[in-house]
């Protein structure tokens, strides 16, 4: 804080006397208060003497406030309701920064800007401060937070259940071109946004045996006797909606030990064993794997897994208590939505649950469990199938293999009468994999479990039709769908991209951030001279914004009015970084075999993390930043050629990025790519597209116009086709001069002074086997690339694309997907909020011991 600012905040104290329904009041004097009150009340600090942190922190619980109403509001309208209740379960949660965003959606930004700065106080300067709950590794733990923000924007009764991981996706720092990962303590100033609930914490087993008996009804029971018990307690967030009162929770399990010391081992005398014992509970939800697209079988995580869902199926069963509904009626009360097969062993917990602890029949069990769950499919790619060796899942839950065990049975019946004497089908369809080592497919356990599946685009949904999920197609094709993803609009274009915002709203009005197809009222604008050089003007200034950042980050000086080229997303070889890295090089060598080639200025940048133990992505890394290294020394090049790479992407590095983008690269293999979501948020913000015929690439096609996307490279079909014909990628180099000359240039070492041995698992990789074609696609991706540089050349051409990209982006809302949930999949309907006065609320919290509050949270 400056001088001045200090003098203004301590003239600025208060005056005591506030009362309860104006103490949470949005005028400017309120806030104003409100905050001063934190900075000394909850920091416990003199204005002047705060530190960044603290006035970050007051400032959250200063809108934390505004929400809790809201959210006890919610609760009680909720509490009584007789509305089904979303439980969307998922492993991972990117929420991102929720201070910005929590005033957008109570729509009090301009104010609380205003507020700050009466006091002395730069609010970006504010909410720069708060660390990003990296709960998640990217495109799928993102579109669980886009959902949670639509689902509360829409009005919808919902819970997101997951895990509250001590430490989330690694901090990523690049040393000597490097990934190097550091841990993530984003708790270590506290978490402003969350609310411990100890009251409902739950007991989950793990391992031990089973045992089989006859109850004094004659009834056949299994009792699980487990080696270990660990306690789970939920921590709350409030994700408030749009402009609304709905305010839903987020609910994240982080694991304790059932007690502080384990009394057996204490009196031996044992106190330091027995803290171990504490400590070793506690190991459960410590950190988040950051596999991402491939699956290990670690013990840890498949006890992670079990942990969460079994919290959350509990905390369901008390929420149905409380409201006083029989078990029976679970499915009536809830819709279970699996975010990929990571939840999916919740199928054989909720049986477990019904049947050996409230003691229905299977049958019934059965029948609640099917019409409970849903399964969303996230990848075609095999080695991201979930699978369990037997034996790990017989030592960590014994129990629910014997329901597994049960489950195929009648699953296999059921198939062996349908297929009669179809022996292969039946192997192929088992939730046992007998191949080899035997283990459990959690697909199929997700699929048998569910009364609906679906895919997260059409071509995604196709090719899982068609392949990886052919068999349970055709066995049960009412129960497949599709939903493409969508993500919201709140944080990708109001948050991050203020200035696009301001235009837009004074363009068409403000309704878009509810309902983004309104987008469209844009396309007139297109072709007016004096709108694109607005539109033009908002987005160089967020160039010369990311342009700073890139400097401060990483020392690179790049060119506010080069093209700003952008691939960022997790690193993986289905992605293709290095293809762009490929065409990179075409250009480089381009220039240095022509100096007058005309090479027009542009700027490439990525950024993205590579999973820990993925040597060959984290090598990618490694050649973007070799290539950079000579590119942007080279006087000959560098002034029209500049390689960056962005370290440690993330939520808030993507609010800086996106709205900041030129060119978007999506240039997966086609049939790799499930949906993607960068895809979006790129398009909203108006930037072009190049991209292959991937996942919602080519819906954003269709939607946006051909005229305005840049298609290359092989379709879905044509892969198929390729490989089954025998693909040798040898051929593309001895046909292509240029191919040759770009891959001869990086495999003789010339970006790796002179060795040749680093990139050479890359490059033998590619000339022998390149199981993502990047030779078959390198020449229609480099043509393509030639056609952009021209259309960019086009002032105006490029600014009507970006203005029709952005204008006819609508249906890639999130919002547009939680329709198609709620109608197709959940059968839910929006129940709003009124606004309750705490006097009114505090007389109904007494009549149910403790169920009152933000309590049920549903
Ligand atoms: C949107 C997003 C992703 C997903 O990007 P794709 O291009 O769809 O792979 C990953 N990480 C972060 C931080 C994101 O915001």
């Amino acid at each position: 804080m400056t001088q001045a600012a200090r003098a203004r905040t301590a003239e600025a104290a208060p005056a005591a006397d506030s009362h309860d329904d104006t103490r949470t009041a949005m005028s400017g004097a309120t806030l104003r208060r409100a905050f001063l009150d934190h900075v000394f009340y909850t920091q416990g600090k003199l204005p002047g003497l705060a530190s960044p942190n603290d006035l970050y922190q007051a400032l959250a619980h200063t809108v934390r406030d505004r929400l809790v109403q809201r959210w006890i509001s919610t609760a009680e309208t909720y509490l009584g309701h007789p509305s089904r209740t979303v439980a969307y379960l998922s492993a991972e949660f990117l929420v991102g920064p929720h201070l910005g965003n929590n005033l957008v959606n109570l729509g009090i930004f301009d104010e609380v800007r205003e507020t700050m700065a009466e006091l002395g106080l730069d609010l970006d300067e504010l909410l720069a401060q708060e660390l990003e709950p990296g709960l998640g590794n990217g495109g799928l733990g993102r579109l669980a937070a886009c959902f949670m923000d639509s689902l509360a924007t829409l009005q919808i009764p919902a819970l997101g259940y997951g895990i509250r991981y001590e430490y989330g996706i690694f901090q990523q720092s690049i040393v000597d071109g490097q990934q190097i990962e550091l841990t993530d303590t984003w708790l270590r100033h506290g978490n402003p946004w969350e609310i411990q609930r100890s009251e409902w914490a739950v007991e989950v087993k793990l391992g031990g045996h089973t045992e089989h008996y006859t109850d004094d009804r004659g009834h056949y029971r299994v009792r699980w006797v487990p080696a270990k018990t660990v306690v789970g307690v939920p921590f709350d967030s409030p994700i408030l909606g749009y402009r609304v009162n709905t305010v839903n929770t987020l609910r994240l399990w982080r694991a304790e030990a059932t007690e502080a010391f384990d009394f057996g081992v204490f009196n031996r005398g044992d106190y330091l064993g027995a803290v171990n014992k504490k400590v070793t509970s506690e190991n459960l939800t410590k950190v988040l794997y950051p596999n991402d697209e491939t699956e290990q079988g670690k013990e840890l995580r498949l006890e992670q897994q079990y942990f969460f869902v079994s919290c959350s199926l509990q905390d369901m069963l008390r929420l149905l208590d409380a409201h006083g509904i029989p078990v029976t009626r679970f499915h009536e009360k809830f819709a279970v939505q699996l975010n990929d097969t990571h939840p999916a062993i919740g199928i054989a917990e909720l049986m477990r649950l019904l049947v050996d602890e409230h003691s229905l029949t299977w049958d019934d069990a059965w029948h609640i469990t099917r019409q409970a769950f849903a399964y969303t499919n996230h990848t075609l790619l095999p080695e991201a199938l979930e699978t369990w060796p037997l034996p790990l899942f017989a030592r960590t839950l014994p129990r629910h293999l014997e329901i597994i065990y049960e489950i195929n049975s009648r699953f296999l019946n059921e198939v062996r009468i349908r297929y009669f004497g179809d022996e292969s089908r039946l192997s192929r369809l088992s939730l046992i994999d007998e191949h080899g080592a035997r283990s459990v497919r959690m697909a199929h356990l997700a699929c048998v479990g569910s009364h609906t599946i679906n895919g997260v685009a059409e071509l995604h949904s196709r090719l899982m039709r068609e392949d990886v999920l052919k068999d349970f197609h055709e066995l049960y094709p009412d129960r497949f769908t599709s939903v493409t993803n969508g993500v919201t609009p709140r944080r990708w274009i109001a948050l991050s991209n203020p200035r696009l915002s301001r235009l837009i709203c004074e363009s068409i009005g403000d309704g878009w951030i509810q309902d983004l197809e309104q987008l469209r009222g844009l396309e007139p604008h297109a072709e007016d001279a004096s709108f694109r050089e607005r539109w033009r003007a908002a987005r160089r200034e967020n160039k010369v914004d990311l342009a700073r950042l890139i400097r401060d980050t990483t020392g690179v000086t790049v060119d506010p009015d080069s093209m700003f080229d952008v691939m960022v997303k997790r690193i993986h070889e289905y992605k293709r970084q290095h293809l762009a890295v490929l065409h990179i090089v075409a250009l480089y060598h381009r220039i240095k075999s022509d100096a007058h080639a005309d090479i027009a200025p542009r700027t490439f940048l990525f950024a993205g993390k590579a999973a820990p133990g993925y040597h060959y992505a984290k090598l990618m890394i490694r050649l973007i930043t070799s290539v950079g290294e000579v590119i942007n020394r080279d006087p000959q090049v560098r002034d029209r050629l500049k390689v960056v790479f962005l370290p440690n992407f993330n939520v808030t590095y993507g609010q800086r990025v996106y709205p900041a983008a030129d060119l978007s690269e999506q240039i997966s293999l086609a049939g790799k790519e499930a949906s993607g979501t960068g895809n979006m948020k790129f398009a909203m913000n108006g930037a072009i597209t190049i991209g292959t015929m991937d996942g919602a690439n080519i819906e954003l096609r269709e939607a946006i116009g051909a005229e305005n996307f840049f298609p290359f490279g092989l379709s879905a079909s044509e892969v198929y086709a390729l490989k089954a014909s025998g693909y040798r990628p040898a051929d593309y180099y001895e046909s292509h001069s240029e191919l040759r000359a770009v891959i001869d240039l990086l495999s003789q070492g010339f970006f790796s002074r002179g060795d040749p041995t680093v990139f050479q698992p890359i490059f033998g990789n590619l000339l022998h086997h390149d199981p993502y074609m990047l030779l078959a696609d390198f020449a229609s991706y480099v043509l393509c690339q030639n056609d952009v540089t021209a259309a960019f050349s086009d002032q105006p051409r490029w600014d009507r694309m970006s203005v029709l990209s952005s204008a006819r982006s609508g249906r890639f809302s999130s919002d547009r997907a939680i329709r198609e949930y709620c109608e197709r999949i959940w059968r839910v309907q929006p129940v709003p909020v009124p606004l309750l006065h705490r006097a009114a609320m505090s007389t109904a919290g007494t009549r149910r011991n403790g169920e009152a509050g933000a309590s049920g949270g549903m």
